[in-house]
This record gives structure tokens, sequence and C-alpha cells, in this order.
């Protein structure tokens, strides 16, 4: 009796852990129908952000980058792109011709401490490995002729130019509070004064926009791009008519990038759990970023962490509550979401990834081999909401530019393909680029809600380094010296 009894204890206390998965399931539902609700609220959202300031949760902010590489720009052009747990400077030769260009890249991971200090120290930062990067090059630092910048600065900025900016808040966990409110090339410019290197800050720039300047520079169909690293934001070619916030905002090309700015993005269709409520409240800041918290590498492990915490407290089948579990943030802002994607992708039987990760990272030993399972479908379930959710916002883009398939003519039962352009999304970052599963996710929902015939015109299109080296093709494009700029 006493055995019988054990066994129904257990079972039940199993039960209590199931329960919490199943609970997460549910409330992570993305159907289709949901994500198609998702589509729609992302492109009336795009609608309002450009239609007045402040008009949306969506910035749409304005960019001034008017043109796009060519693949004509010819000369040496830096880039400098600061904006996620990595800082990057790099030297681009241009030959003149599409696809010839060398590069010289250095990359450093920025020191936590200067993420949250003055903005004194992490300038100085910056210009010191710049200036390592220009004295290690052939052109002299002393050179008469002024080098031309194109700085990657991945935080929300109201660009006052192509080449200026004013830093409206900081994201991905940076909070140095002298630095919001002012104008963010400046800032720099005086720093590379200060340190005697004679070089220009030509453009100021996110990392979507660099990303999709290489992408147009490789595939002139490129009409966005997306980023899903740290945190996660999305640009586009916006027609200037279409800008109603700046009526008689005119350009050459007739049209300018805007930076979405969609992590910022929410709307009620978003399947909501209390792990994001909690993530959102213990977070550096909270009602803020909505869509970036459920969906980029600074917080998916996060919320893995609090489901696991949550299934050992329930019950002690799971183990004891263990400490590490219980601290936000953990094992730091960026570095759970590898490990979850390592544990998720475990393939061997006794899941032994999984067992190693959390005894050596999460100082939980001894986890039986059914509790493990759990913790891969929790990761499962935390990825796959993600990855559909950003396909959503995708599918939203194109919706708003008209390249989702709604305006193809309809032949019998299935929609033609004979209207449908070839479509190509510039895609950067560790999640698409490092985290299978992800990225299947993602073409999987995207193909759902598309629709195969449509699908098969639009084009995701890994662009690596398009924060840097695009950075530095734009300062070329929009380079004083530049004779041939087109879009
Ligand atoms: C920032 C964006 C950036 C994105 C990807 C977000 O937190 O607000 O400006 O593009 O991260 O790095």
């Amino acid at each position: 009796a006493l055995v019988v009894g054990r066994r129904v204890r257990t079972r039940r206390k199993w039960k209590r852990v199931v329960g919490v998965l199943k609970e997460l399931e549910e409330s992570c539902e993305t159907t289709v129908g949901r994500l198609r609700q998702v589509v729609d609220a992302m492109a009336v959202e795009m609608h309002a952000g450009l239609a007045s300031e402040g008009g949306s949760k969506l910035k749409m902010l304005l960019t001034f980058v008017d043109n796009l590489p060519s693949g004509s720009e010819k000369g040496t052009f830096y880039g400098l792109d600061l904006g996620g747990t990595n800082f990057r400077v790099l030297r681009v030769e241009l030959g003149g011709q599409r696809s010839s260009f060398d590069r010289d890249v250095a990359q450093q991971a920025i020191p936590p401490r200067l993420m949250t200090g003055r903005s004194e120290d992490l300038f100085d930062f910056i210009a010191s490995s710049l200036q390592h990067l220009v004295e290690k090059g052939n052109d002299s630092e002393q050179s008469p002729i002024i080098k031309e910048l194109g700085f990657t600065f991945s935080f929300p900025v109201k660009q006052t130019s192509v080449s200026s900016g004013i830093l409206i808040k900081w994201t991905k966990g940076f909070a140095i509070t002298d630095m919001v409110g002012k104008e963010v090339a400046g800032v720099l410019q005086q720093t590379l004064a200060r340190k005697g290197l004679n070089m220009q800050v030509a453009v100021l720039v996110n990392n979507t926009v660099g990303t999709l300047a290489l992408g147009h520079y490789h595939d002139a169909d490129t009409v966005a791009a997306v980023i899903i690293g740290t945190g996660t934001n999305a640009c586009y070619w916006e027609r200037t008519d279409a800008i109603i916030k700046c009526q008689g905002l005119l350009t050459t090309s007739g049209g300018m990038v805007v930076n979405m700015e969609w992590g910022n993005f929410w709307s009620s269709h978003m399947p909501r759990t209390s792990y994001d409520i909690e993530l959102d409240a213990e977070s550096p800041n909270p009602n803020d970023q909505g869509f970036e918290k459920m969906i980029s590498g600074m917080y998916l492990g996060d919320i893995v962490r609090r489901v696991i915490l949550r299934m050992s407290q329930e019950s002690d089948v799971f183990g004891p509550v263990f400490s590490s579990l219980s601290v936000p943030f953990a094992l730091g802002y960026a570095s759970m979401t590898p490990l979850m994607a390592a544990m998720h992708e475990d393939d061997s039987p006794e899941l032994t990834k999984v067992a190693r990760i959390l005894k050596d990272d999460l100082k939980i030993p001894d986890l039986p081999l059914k509790a493990r399972k759990l913790v891969v479908k929790v990761c499962d379930v935390v990825a796959r909401r993600a990855a559909r959710l950003a396909a959503a916002g995708i599918v939203g883009i194109l919706k708003k530019i008209g390249r989702d398939g709604s305006g193809c003519i309809r032949v019998g039962r299935t929609r033609s393909d004979t209207k449908m352009r070839r479509t190509v999304v510039a895609i950067e970052g560790s999640l698409y680029t490092q985290y299978t599963m992800f990225r299947e996710y993602l073409h999987e929902a995207l193909h759902e809600i598309l629709g195969e015939d449509i699908a098969q015109h639009v084009i995701l299109k890994v662009t690596e380094d398009g924060s840097g080296t695009g950075a530095a093709l734009l300062a070329a494009s929009h380079s004083s010296k530049s004779v041939d700029n087109v879009q």
C-alpha cells in the first residue's frame, strides 16, 4: 500500500509539471488565423506610424537614406558597428564593380560596464578600436585626406539628416542615461577629433538599414531588411508620398528607407503568457519593446528559464528550486538563448547535451530523462512562437508594400503568380543564422501565411555583416566624393 501510495503521489506530481507545459502551449498558440491578425495589425500600425508623429507604437523613423548602393562606388570607407553584444570596426575597399570589395574587420565584445556607464567611456572605447584599425592599415593616420565613416548605431534614433540623429531611448540592456536626447554622430565626431583621427561621419544608420544597403548592393530586388539577434527590428524602402507625416518630402529617387523599430510593435492578437508579463515587469524597460521581448535573443532564454523555474516550484520531481533559476537574466542578457538553442537541437536519445547544459550552466544536476524532455519541449514552444511572430511581422511589411500577393489575379481556385514580383528580404542576426529550428519555424509560418504560390516569390537572404559593411557602403553612396549615386 505504501509503494502504491508513493507511485500515485509521483504520478500526480508529474501531472502538475506536464500541466505547466500544457498551459504554456495553449497560451503560446499561433494558429495561422491568429498570425494573419498580427500581419494585419502590423500593416495597420505601419500606416499609422507614417501618418503622424506618435501615431503608433511603431515609430517608422525617417532615415534620409534615399539611395541605396548601386555597385559603382569606389574608394576606401570605414564602418563602425555598435548595437549588440559585440562591436565591430571595418575598412572596405570598393573597386567600382558590384561584389568586388576587400574588407578588414576587427571585432570586440563590449565590456558590460560600458553599456551602463558614461557615454564618454563608451565612445572612447569605440574611437580607440577605430584608431587601431586605421593604424594597422596602409593609409597613414596623418593623411591629409579625410576618411569617411559609416556609423551603425542600432538603437532608436530620430534622424535629423543622413549623418546625424538624436538617441530616443536605449534598448537591449544598454542604459547610458547621459546619452538620451544627444546627437549621436556629433558625440562620436568629437571623440574622434579628440583622438586626432581625421575622419568624418558620412552616414549614421540603424543596423537594419546597413543590412538593406548590403542586400540591395548584391541583389537589386531587395526591398526590406530584418534583424533577429540580441534585439529585433526591420526597415524597408518606402515611397516618399506614403510618408504622410512629412508632407512635401522630396527625394530624387522618390523613396526613402524607413526604420520601423518594430521591436516596439504591439498587438492584442499576440499570444502573451504570465512569463512574458513577469519578464517585462522585471526588465530594465517595462512596457517597452513588446514584440522584441517575445522574439529576440536577449529574452527568449529568459522566458525558458522562467518556465523551468515554475515547473520546479510546482513539484519536486523536477528537483529542488535551484537558486540559479531564480535570478532574471541569470546568465547575462544574451547568453541564455544559445544554450536554449543547443538544448532544443540536442538529438541524442539520452539528451546528453541538455543534461550537460543544465548541470554546468544552470547548476541543475541529475534531472531525469523525462524532465529533460520537458525542457526541450519548453524551448520548442518558446522558439516556435517567436519565429512565427517574426514571420507574421515580415508578411506585415510585404502587405504594406503590396508584395503579399493580395493584389494578384485569381485564376480559378488558385492565385495566379503572373503579377507577383520577386521580392527579397535581407536578413541578419544570430537567431536566424545560428538557430536552425528557429529558422525552419519562421520559413514554415511564412509559407502557411502566404500560401505556396506567393511564398515561392519571397526570398529571405542571409546578408552577413550587413550592419557593418552596409554602413561603409552607404558612406560611399552618400559620400561627397562619390560620382555615381543612383538607386
Ligand atoms: C533596436 C533597433 C535594432 C534592433 C536590432 C533593437 O533593440 O531598437 O534599433 O535595429 O534592436 O539590433
